[in-house]
C-alpha cells in the first residue's frame, strides 16, 4: 500500500486558521525567532511534537465521561493499574502527570553526585533530569545511528561494546540503572531490536545494574521488531510488547505519545521498596498514589488508549504515514535520516544547508523558513537544543547531528496534509541559498531551546 489512507473517519472537526506570509513574518520576530513561542493559533500545520497533541477516539471520550473522581480509590485508578500490568508485566505502577515527572521521581531515588547513565540516546528532559542530579548522561547508541543516510533496520540499538566500556570505565556500582529508550527519540525515532534488548539486559545482569525503559514510543518500537526483525512477523502487538519489557526492571512512560492523550504519565517498576519509597514522594510532587497529579478521567483515557495502541491497523498506518511523508522528500532527494522512523521525520539541515555554520543554527534557520513560508511548525534538534555550555567543561558544545524533526501527531492530519508539508519543503530546499543563520540575544541555563530569543545574522 504506497498511499496510507486513514483506518477511522472523522466524527468531529477543528478549523485551523489560514494566516498569510505577511502576517507569520511579523509574528515570528516577535517570537524572537523561537517556534516554542509562537501562539499555536497562528500555525497551520503544528508538527512541533507528537507528545499530547494526538486526537482521542470516540471510545477515549465516552471513558471521560466515565471519570471517578474520588481523591482515593478511583474505580479509573484501578482499570488503569490492571491495563499497564496486563500490557508491560510491571509490579508497582505509579501514575504521573508527565513522563519528566516519571524521571524525576525515579533519579531523585536512583543517582547521586557522579553517578554515570547510559542510554541508548538520552531523551532532553532525560538528559536534563540525569545533570540536575550532578550525574552524567552518556549515549551508547551504535555508530550507524550518528550517520543520517545509514539504512539499518534498528538504528536505536545500544552499542554493547560501549556499554561495557562506560561500565569499565566507571565501575558498576556508579551506573544505578541503564536505560534504553524505544524508539530511540533523539536518534530519529529509530527502533531497538528484540535481540539488542536481550543482549543489554545480558550485561545489565552480568552487573547487576536494574535496565529500565523510557517507554514513551513502545507500541511503535513493537510494531518495527514484527516488520522487519526475524521470527517476529506472526507475533501480536501485544506479545512482542510483553517479550520486549519481559527484560526490564521498569520503565518510565509519557502517555502523551503512545497512551494516545493529551497529558499523563507513569513509572512502572518491579522492586517493590524502591515503589514503596517513590510512592512516598509522589505524595509530596504529585498527588495521592491513585491519581498522581491527574483526574479520574485521565486515568481512563490512558487505559483506554493504551490497549488501542496495539492495534496493528492503526499502528501500519501510522508508520506508514510517516513513512510516506519521508519518501516524498528522498525522492526531491531532501536529505533525511534513513530509514525513517516512527513518528517524526528528520531532516540532516547540515547537509541541506552546508553554507550555515553549525555555530549559527541551520537547523533553527530551516525551521524558521518553513513557519513563514508555509505556517508548519517544526521543531530544531541541533545546536539550540543539545548545544550550549558543557557542565563538565564549561565548554560551548556542538551536538553531531543538526536535525530538523517533523513530528506527527497521531490521528490527527490526513496523508493530503502530509503532501502539502512535503512540498513546502521542496521549494524551500530549491532556494535554500537565500537562508541566513541565526544568533541567540538570550538563553536560559537548562533546556535553552524553550525560551531563548533569536535573531537573523546580518548578510
Ligand atoms: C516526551 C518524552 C519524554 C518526557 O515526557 P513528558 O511527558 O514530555 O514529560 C521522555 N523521553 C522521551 C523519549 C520522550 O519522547
Amino acid at each position: 500500500m504506497k498511499f496510507p489512507a486513514e483506518p477511522f473517519r472523522i466524527k468531529v472537526v477543528e478549523p485551523i486558521k489560514i494566516t498569510s506570509s505577511e502576517e507569520r513574518d511579523e509574528l515570528i520576530r516577535k517570537a524572537g525567532y523561537n517556534i516554542f513561542l509562537l501562539p499555536a493559533e497562528s500555525i497551520y500545520i503544528d508538527l512541533l511534537t507528537d507528545s499530547g497533541t494526538s486526537a482521542m477516539s470516540d471510545n477515549q471520550w465516552a471513558g471521560i465521561m466515565l471519570g471517578d473522581e474520588s481523591y482515593a480509590g478511583s474505580k479509573n485508578y484501578y482499570h488503569f493499574d490492571q491495563t499497564i500490568r496486563d500490557i508491560f508485566g510491571f509490579e508497582h505502577i505509579i501514575p504521573t502527570h508527565q513522563g519528566r515527572v516519571a524521571e524525576n521521581l525515579l533519579f531523585s531515588n536512583l543517582l547521586k553526585q557522579g553517578d554515570v547513565v547510559p542510554n541508548n540516546i538520552h531523551f532532553d528532559t532525560t538528559r536534563a533530569n540525569v545533570e540536575y542530579h550532578q550525574a552524567v548522561a552518556l549515549d551508547c547508541v551504535i555508530d550507524q545511528a550518528r550517520i543520517p543516510s545509514e539504512p539499518h533496520p534498528f538504528k536505536g540499538n545500544m552499542d554493547i561494546e560501549k556499554l561495557e566500556a562506560v561500565i569499565a570505565k566507571y565501575g558498576a556500582p556508579r551506573l544505578p540503572l541503564i536505560m534504553i529508550t524505544v524508539t530511540n527519540n533523539s536518534g530519529g525515532g529509530q527502533p531497538v531490536s528484540m535481540q539488542n534488548i536481550r543482549e543489554v539486559k545480558a550485561v545489565a545482569q552480568k552487573y547487576n545494574i536494574p535496565l529500565i525503559f523510557d517507554a514513551c514510543r513502545f507500541a511503535e518500537n513493537a510494531f518495527f521488531i514484527k516488520e522487519r526483525e526475524d521470527g517476529y512477523e506472526d507475533k501480536s502487538i501485544k506479545e512482542i510488547v510483553r517479550e520486549m519489557f519481559s527484560h526490564a526492571d521498569g520503565c518510565t512512560m509519557s502517555a502523551k505519545k503512545d497512551g494516545l492523550v493529551n497529558i499523563g504519565g507513569f513509572l512502572a517498576l518491579n522492586n517493590a521498596k524502591l515503589a514503596e519509597k517513590i510512592t512516598n514522594m509522589l505524595i509530596l510532587i504529585e498527588g495521592f498514589p491513585t491519581y498522581g497529579g491527574l483526574a479520574g478521567r485521565d486515568l481512563e483515557a490512558i487505559a483506554r488508549g493504551l490497549q488501542e495502541v496495539l492495534d496493528e491497523n492503526y499502528l501500519r498506518f501510522r508508520i506508514n504515514q510517516t513513512r510516506y511523508l519521508g519518501e516524498m522528500l528522498i525522492r526531491e532527494d531532501i536529505p533525511i535520516i534513513q530509514p525513517v522512523g516512527g513518528h517524526a521525520v528528520y531532516i540532516d539541515a547540515r547537509s541541506l544547508l552546508p553554507h550555515i555554520p553549525q555555530a549559527e543554527f541551520p537547523g533553527q534557520s530551516l525551521v524558521i523558513e518553513l513557519y513563514k513560508q508555509a505556517g508548519i511548525r517544526a521543531v530544531e534538534i541541533g545546536t539550540l537544543m543539545f548545544g550550549g555550555l558543557d557542565p563538565q567543561t564549561g565548554k560551548e558544545r556542538f551536538p553531531e547531528l543538526e536535525l530538523v524533526r517533523l513530528a506527527i501527531p497521531r490521528r490527527v492530519y490526513t496523508s493530503m496534509h502530509m503532501q502539502y508539508v512535503a512540498e513546502a519543503i521542496i521549494e524551500i530546499a530549491r532556494n535554500r541559498s537565500a537562508l541566513r543563520g541565526l544568533e541567540i540575544v538570550y538563553q536560559a541555563q537548562m533546556l535553552r531551546h524553550f525560551t531563548a530569543r533569536l535573531k537573523p545574522k546580518a548578510n
